[in-house]
């Protein structure tokens, strides 16, 4: 964890000493805090991601069930992804069956969120999501396919790994990732009793399955 930390760090670090230095134009003040607002939300979303995963080691992850319905709660999460899809011409289908279940909503919404979102963000412009959801025999099962550049066999491995990123080089500044996501929907599918597996197809696209017992 402090390996991850240490970039947004020395970013920030040197883009104030930089804008201290001697006196710059308001551009590059703004540009050097812009540089730091970014950094820092970066660590705030490593640090939250940090917390939840500490909570599933220490036995403190617990879950707050309640009877619910998966297909308002997928619909939910299809709304809030589709701004970010529609900047990228990203079409998302949906084939969801109406079905009831106790699940924590506002956890089930974050796994949701992070499958979705990661379909959008590694997809292909004007590429395709299409979610899935329905019941077979005791099984309630999703899936959230996307049409983006696929993950190669040996990345397949570890993605659901801590801090794993499959092109850790693209994100290394960044905003964008903090490879802390998949291993967050997985510690909830499994403490909803469930399983999360994927395939992909490199070129072609992923797919995330999420079964959970009903
Ligand atoms: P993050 O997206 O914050 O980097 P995640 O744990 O959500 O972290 O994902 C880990 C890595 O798995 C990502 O960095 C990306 O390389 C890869 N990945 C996740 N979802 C997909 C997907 N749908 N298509 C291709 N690669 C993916």
């Amino acid at each position: 964890a402090s390996h991850e930390m240490r970039t947004p760090i020395a970013v920030i670090l040197s883009k104030s000493q930089f804008a201290l230095s001697k006196e710059r134009s308001p551009e590059k003040y703004q540009e050097a805090l812009q540089t730091c607002v970014d950094s820092a939300q970066h660590m705030r979303t490593l640090t939250s991601g940090l917390l939840e995963l500490s909570k599933v080691d220490s036995g403190e992850f617990h879950l707050r069930p309640e009877l619910g319905n998966l297909e308002e709660l997928t619909g939910e999460v299809v709304k809030l992804i589709e701004p970010l899809a529609d900047d990228r011409e990203i079409k998302i289908k949906c084939n969801l069956q109406s079905m009831k279940a106790e699940f924590d909503p506002s956890k089930m919404r974050q796994a949701l969120l992070n499958l979705l979102g990661n379909a959008v963000k590694y997809n292909r412009e004007e590429g395709e999501i299409e979610v899935t959801l329905n019941k077979i025999g005791a099984e309630i099962l999703w899936s959230v396919r996307d049409t983006g550049p696929g993950i190669e066999p040996v990345a397949l491995k570890n993605i659901f790994g801590r801090f794993y990123q499959v092109d850790k080089a693209r994100t290394r500044t960044g905003r964008n990732g903090t490879g802390l996501g998949l291993p967050i929907t997985k510690a909830i599918v499994e403490a909803h009793g469930g399983t999360i597996s994927v395939e992909s197809e490199v070129e072609k696209g992923t797919t995330f399955h999420v079964s959970l017992p009903i």
